[in-house]
């Protein structure tokens, strides 16, 4: 059993951060990692070119109950601080529409750099550690009961304690959830992690026919008559339902709500750049000799134009001009507002984090330290906390494993 001044759980973002600040304010870390190599997520960020920021910091841009919570930990480490970070181990940055990239395009150079930064600062990284339980001896350390190489059971020993585990999303990255399982133990409320960033699933006959189409859309969530939430962009159509960034923005919320029992539409506007009487008039106001499935054709996509036409059941080649008042509404209708109930989300393994976590009331906002549990710091993913796309879960990782790292990593010198 080695003696550690702080222990980190877990070498992905903000581990590796947590750990890199508390030796760089002068104490003893050791990293306990249970895949054989580092920061398997990182790699797979911004389809491998690590979206590691954005200059856009909003606090609605992370979605919590305790919204000054967040404002709280970006004051301390934000963007700016991050840029920074990276700039002090030689990492130049790209900046897309304020969506912050290593200029390599690489996410493999955001993980070697933190790799080397540990090594400078003597951080020791030990891989293929699966640690399963966190005790507290009448000394007030702890213990950490670990399991080496798949077989051999090994405990080490520490002054304080960073749990960096991340979510339960990917979990051939390593995140398989067993932060949730140490810290509900130690006596932590966790809410109930669910997958978000993730695709839509739908129940619709005609889902196969508009398979593979990307068109720009609105899509709305709601709940009964209320709206849960919307967004806009481009949409991907998909044999199960919906995909694409706005979709991901909103599957949280579709994940929770369904968890809760709640029924869930969506609501797709496939041209939200008419209003429904503009829509109107460019449906009557087509040429006599036009069916209908062209004049639809001539606005999205023919296997969209394709489903609208049976979802509203008229015949493709009826003109324009045969088609009644009410059959025109209903047409522009299912175009601006076509409804469909929402039967589930991505799973985890298609998810790229999750929603719930640790509750955040029992976190220190200034120090990241459990307030059940002194001297445990919590980091990243494993909060409740989630950001939408662009950069912000791992700015959530790079910022909350600084203010941990450089809480449980200050020695005193006497
Ligand atoms: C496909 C995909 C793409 C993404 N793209 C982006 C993006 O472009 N931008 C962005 O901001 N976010 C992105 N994310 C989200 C982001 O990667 C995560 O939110 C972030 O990595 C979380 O950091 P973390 O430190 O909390 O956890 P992780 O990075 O998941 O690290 C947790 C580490 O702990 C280890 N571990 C877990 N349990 C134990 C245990 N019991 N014992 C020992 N070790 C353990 C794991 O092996 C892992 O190495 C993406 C996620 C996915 C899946």
């Amino acid at each position: 059993m080695s003696d550690n001044d702080v222990i980190v759980i877990g070498a992905g973002a903000s581990g590796l951060m947590a750990a890199i600040t508390a030796a760089g304010y002068g104490s003893k870390v050791t990293v306990l990692e249970h895949m054989d190599k580092p920061g398997k997520k990182i790699l797979m960020t911004g389809n491998g070119k690590c979206n590691y920021s954005n200059t856009l910091q909003n606090i609605d841009c992370y979605r919590t109950v305790r919204p000054e919570f967040v404002k709280s930990v970006l004051n301390v480490f934000g963007q700016k601080q991050a840029t920074e970070f990276f700039s002090s181990l030689s990492i130049v940055t790209k900046d897309k529409n304020g969506y912050l990239y290593p200029y390599s395009g690489q996410a493999s150079i955001i993980v070697d750099a933190l790799i080397k930064k540990c090594d400078s600062l003597k951080v020791n990284i030990i891989y293929n550690v699966h640690c399963h339980s966190i005790r507290r001896t009448s000394d007030g350390r702890f213990v950490l009961t670990c399991i080496k190489d798949s077989d051999k059971q090994i405990e080490y020993k520490s002054e304080r304690v960073i749990v960096s585990t991340g979510g339960k999303t990917y979990e051939k990255s390593g995140s398989d959830g067993s932060g949730y399982k140490l810290l509900k133990k130690l006596g932590h409320k966790i809410i109930k992690p669910l997958p978000a960033l993730t695709a839509i699933k739908c129940k619709d006959e005609y889902l196969k026919l508009w398979k593979g189409v990307r068109c720009d859309g609105e899509i709305t969530l709601m709940c009964g008559n209320d709206i849960i939430v919307k967004d806009k962009g481009e949409l991907q159509l998909t044999d199960y339902g919906i995909s694409g960034i706005p979709v991901f923005q909103v599957s949280r919320y579709a994940s929770r709500y369904i968890y809760n029992n709640n029924k869930v539409d969506a609501l797709i506007d496939f041209v939200p750049f008419y209003s429904y009487k503009q829509l109107s008039e460019h449906i009557r106001n087509a040429e006599k000799y036009m069916d209908i499935y062209q004049v639809i054709s001539g606005i999205v996509n023919r296997k969209l134009a394709q489903v609208v036409i049976k979802k509203c059941n008229i015949s493709p080649d009826m003109h324009v001009s045969e088609l009644s008042n009410r059959k025109i509404s209903n047409i522009v209708e299912t175009l601006k507002s076509m409804k469909m109930p929402v039967t589930g989300t991505g799973d985890y393994s298609q998810a790229q984090v999750c929603t719930g976590g640790v509750a955040v009331d029992e976190i220190n906002e200034k120090t990241m330290e459990s307030l059940i549990c002194n001297n445990l710091y919590i980091t990243g993913e494993l909060m409740d906390v989630d950001g939408i796309c662009g950069g912000y879960n791992l700015q959530w990782a790079w910022s909350t494993g600084y203010i941990a790292g450089k809480n449980a990593g200050y020695v005193e010198e006497i």
